[in-house]
Formats: C-alpha cells, sequence, structure tokens
C-alpha cells in the first residue's frame, strides 16, 4: 500500500496502490477462484485527507473492475462482455476527454484561425493521451501480471 499525495495548485492530487483479494468466477468453465490483484486509484480533493480518501475509494473500484478482465488460469478464456463493456465505456471516456477541444477546434478551423485549431486539436489529442494512460492503460494491459489467483485444487503438474 502507498499513498502519495502532491498538493497541485488549490487541489490535493493522491494516489493509492493496494493489493485487493477478491472472488474469481469464469463464465466458461465454471472456476471458482480467489485471486490477489494490485489496484492504484487516483483522486484529487481540495483537502488532503479527501484526496487520500478518493484514492483508496478508486483503487478499490479498479480492482473490482477488474477482475472479470482478467483471463481464466484455467481455460484461457476472458468474459467477452465484461471485455466489450470495458472497452465501450474506455472509448466514451477518451472521447469525453478529447471532446471541449475538439469542438474548439472545429471552431477556430471554420473562423479560420488554423493555427489555433491545431493548438485544440493537439490539445485535445494530450488529453485523450493522459486519460488512456492513467485509466485504459493501467486497468487493462498489466491486468493479467498484477493478479495472483489462489486456486481451490492447485496441485503441481
Ligand atoms: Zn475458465
Amino acid at each position: 500500500m502507498s499513498e502519495v499525495p502532491i498538493f497541485v495548485g488549490r487541489s490535493h492530487q493522491a494516489q493509492h496502490r493496494e493489493a485487493f483479494t477478491l472472488d474469481y468466477a469464469c463464465r466458461a468453465c465454471g472456476l471458482a477462484a480467489e485471486v490477489a490483484l494490485l489496484a492504484t486509484g487516483f483522486a484529487n480533493a481540495p483537502s488532503r485527507d479527501d484526496a487520500l480518501e478518493g484514492a483508496a475509494i478508486s483503487s478499490a473500484r479498479n480492482a473490482r473492475g477488474a477482475v472479470p478482465l482478467l483471463r481464466c488460469p484455467r481455460c484461457g478464456r476472458r468474459d467477452d462482455r465484461a471485455v466489450l463493456r470495458f472497452a465501450l465505456v474506455s472509448a466514451l471516456q477518451l472521447a469525453l476527454g478529447a471532446a471541449p477541444f475538439s469542438a474548439l477546434a472545429v471552431l477556430a478551423f471554420h473562423e479560420r484561425l488554423g493555427e489555433v485549431g491545431w493548438i485544440f486539436l493537439a490539445t485535445g489529442l494530450i488529453a485523450s493521451l493522459a486519460i488512456y494512460l492513467r485509466v485504459v492503460h493501467p486497468r487493462w494491459f498489466r491486468v493479467d501480471r498484477r493478479a495472483r489467483f489462489y486456486l481451490p485444487d492447485e496441485e503441481g503438474g
């Protein structure tokens, strides 16, 4: 577990990292197991305590959200519906992050302010990238490496 509060302007930014033990159930083969999953959460709040609490809540939510995305240690499959839902939510988050800047870029191009338009477009891309790196990538790409399964019938061979 680690907590890293950083004071940014008038708000505190906190990061919380913790290993959670959760129940895993595979839809494909019916395996039920416990899994220890390392999850990170971020939060911003005006007070340091609220930021730390928010980051802890966020890490727990990320851990619960990641469990259905894990590859089953027995049959090697993932829950297609959970993966699809995750992909849709991620795409929506990226689109919403870039939307205000895209709108400004369209406006700037319409007003023949080309350079300003490109700046807004670039800012939108950076916003999307930031969301991707902070929200999407950590939850998805290393999800299996952050997990350790405790199988009920774990034996050698
Ligand atoms: Zn399975």
